[in-house]
């Protein structure tokens, strides 16, 4: 589904942030790329969907080699959850969640799409699946905790059935329970739509308690890849 080929990034200041990365992600598996601040996390997964690109190496999705002129193909395959959320805060959940539809150059026509019965009951759909209520659709984002922003975050990136999501460090402003929840329901929604997932944490915690897989990374080398009851912390 996902596979990165002996990767590298070297950033234009000189700083190595990952050095010869191979990963293959199957379909469907829930893999967590674990690793402290400044591990190269962010990096890889900015790869993954074309906003970083490798100054060695190759990314493919799908099998599709990601490059300038595959990428309008590949976007449209990719949902995206941000640690910042990305909402439009004074928007609503049910505006946000729509936009989820839209590709990054949006026709007229998209735009129009989003307005379709289809496209609004997906909508309401994903938002009853993320744990959000009816009362909740026309609430603007600001209003809502940030247990709930994530909910709607995670909403969006469903909207278009996408075969993979990246979700980068998507709990990291949010406290333990809220960030326990909200990994629970990623996985979930992920699970029932036999979506792939690449999520990064920094939470030992969390990623032994939900990875399928834990790819661990340290000064942007991989340090461990396996199963989370084999991983040793002390890495
Ligand atoms: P993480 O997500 O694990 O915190 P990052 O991928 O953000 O790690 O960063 C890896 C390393 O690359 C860090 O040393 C970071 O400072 C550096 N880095 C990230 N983005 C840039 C950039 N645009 N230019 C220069 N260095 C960068
Ligand atoms: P995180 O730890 O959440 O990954 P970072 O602080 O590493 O976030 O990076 C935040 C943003 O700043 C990213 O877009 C990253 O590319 C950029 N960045 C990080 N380190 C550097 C750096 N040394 N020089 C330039 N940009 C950087």
């Amino acid at each position: 589904m996902l596979n990165f080929e002996r990767v590298a990034m070297r950033y234009a200041d000189g700083t190595q942030a990952l050095r010869d990365v191979s990963l293959e992600v199957p379909a469907g598996q829930f893999c967590v790329v674990l690793g402290s601040s400044g591990a190269g996390k962010s990096t890889l997964l900015r790869m993954a969907n074309g906003l970083v690109r490798p100054t060695q190496g190759s990314v493919q999705v799908q099998g599709v080699r990601i490059a300038a002129d595959s990428l309008a193909r590949i976007r449209p395959r990719i949902g995206m959850i941000h640690q910042q959320f990305n909402l439009v805060l004074r928007s609503t959940v049910a505006e946000n969640v729509l936009v989820g539809a839209l590709p990054a150059m949006p026709t007229w026509r998209a735009l129009l799409g989003l307005f379709t019965d289809e496209a609004r009951c997906k909508a309401c759909e994903l938002i009853a699946s993320v744990g959000l209520h009816e009362q909740h659709l026309l609430r603007r984002v600001s209003e809502l905790s940030g247990g709930q922003q994530q909910r709607v975050g995670i909403a969006r990136a469903f909207m278009l059935d996408p075969p993979l999501v990246l979700a980068d460090e998507p709990v990291a402003s949010l406290d333990p329970q809220t960030s326990h929840d909200v990994l629970s329901l990623l996985r979930t929604q992920a699970r029932e739509r036999g979506t792939t997932v690449l999520c990064s944490l920094h939470q030992v915690d969390l990623a032994c308690e939900f990875a399928d897989r834990i790819v661990a990374l340290r000064h942007g080398a991989v340090v461990f890849d396996g199963a989370p009851d084999a991983f040793d912390p002390r890495l």
